[in-house]
């Protein structure tokens, strides 16, 4: 039987679980990418969250591989064609963390619909500024979701579930809820997106994509940082176009420059860092996964 090796923090329940079924794991869950290239030579198997790379000068070192096992969806931080080339098996956990992103999304729209972060900075300043927070509802509204994969049906059956509207884009999807992206643009009071960062993705929100946004609409950015143009995100901000957003990922994650540091700053802007996934459930959820593909590798 083979090594495994945790990359990145996993739940220690799931790593119990492994080794009660006679798995050698070793666990450096804050390795850097330099000692990582020194010993993936010894393992059979590896686990990875967003941290840690796994790119051709890993790949390269990696003699003994046969899986890379990613908690989480995204494996944009994985060279998984240069992986199966070499004949590793790369697999992700795609379904545990759906509703808390879901969820977190939710909690977004209705902090913003109500103004909850104005309120809260307002009242801890000594504060009572009930005239100036007069909020709107989202039943009744129309959410427009962006990627009508796994998470964006999801939120479409809750966000319906609180009386909203459901218009999608997504041009590998055929579904009715499904319209032109230029529709989705024109009709929602908010949208929300929920695809990976690919060619076609990169900056699909545009100058030219808030030209065609309602007044007053609300964006929600829980995808992958790059999907959304920052710097025409905050002129489109600061000109009204937008009335808020709620942003959970960013194209520097820790968000670096003066152009994200003035965006997060925005009082109409809720930012949150990358938590999209982090919640006890979630983690449990993909660690029984993990666990679950880690036996069917070595156990
Ligand atoms: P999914 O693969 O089930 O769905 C993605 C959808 O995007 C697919 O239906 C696909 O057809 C669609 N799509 C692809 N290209 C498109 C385009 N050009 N225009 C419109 N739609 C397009 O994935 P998912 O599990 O729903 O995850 C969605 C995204 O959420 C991923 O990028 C993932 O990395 C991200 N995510 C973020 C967090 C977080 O912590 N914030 C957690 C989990 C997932």
């Amino acid at each position: 039987m083979g090594k495994l090796l945790i990359c990145d923090p996993v739940d220690t329940g799931a790593i119990e679980e492994m080794r009660a079924a006679g798995i050698e794991v070793d666990v450096r869950d804050d390795i850097s990418q330099a000692s990582l290239a020194e010993i993936i030579g010894e393992y059979e198997g590896m686990v990875v969250r967003s941290r840690t790379k796994v790119r051709q000068d890993i790949l390269d070192k990696a003699e003994s591989l046969k899986v890379i096992i990613r908690g989480g969806v995204g494996l944009d931080s994985i060279d998984v064609a240069y992986a199966t080339s070499k004949g590793i098996d790369v697999r992700n956990t795609p379904e545990a963390n759906s509703n808390a992103v879901v969820e977190l999304v939710l909690g977004m729209m209705l902090a913003l619909a109500r103004h909850v972060t104005v309120a809260d900075q307002s009242m801890k300043a000594g504060k009572w500024e009930k005239k100036a927070l007069k909020g709107t509802e989202i039943t009744g509204k129309t959410l427009g979701i962006i990627g009508y994969g796994r998470i964006g049906r999801m939120l479409a059956e809750k966000a319906k579930a609180l009386g909203m509207q459901v218009v999608a884009y997504d041009p590998f999807v055929e579904d009715p809820d499904v319209v032109s992206f230029e529709t989705l643009l024109a009709s929602s009071d908010y949208i929300s997106l929920h695809i990976p960062l690919t060619e076609q993705t990169a900056s699909l929100i545009d100058k030219d994509a808030f030209a065609k946004m309602r007044r007053g609409a609300f964006l929600i950015q829980a995808s992958r940082g790059g999907t959304v143009d920052e710097a025409a995100l905050y002129d489109a901000l600061v000109d009204g176009t937008l009335a808020g957003a709620g942003l959970d990922v960013f194209s520097a994650e820790p968000p670096e420059g003066t152009l994200l540091e003035k965006l997060i700053g925005l009082p109409q802007v809720i930012a949150t860092p990358h938590i999209g996934a982090a919640t006890a459930e979630a983690q449990e959820r993909v660690g029984s996964e993990v666990v679950k593909l880690a036996k069917a590798y070595f156990a």
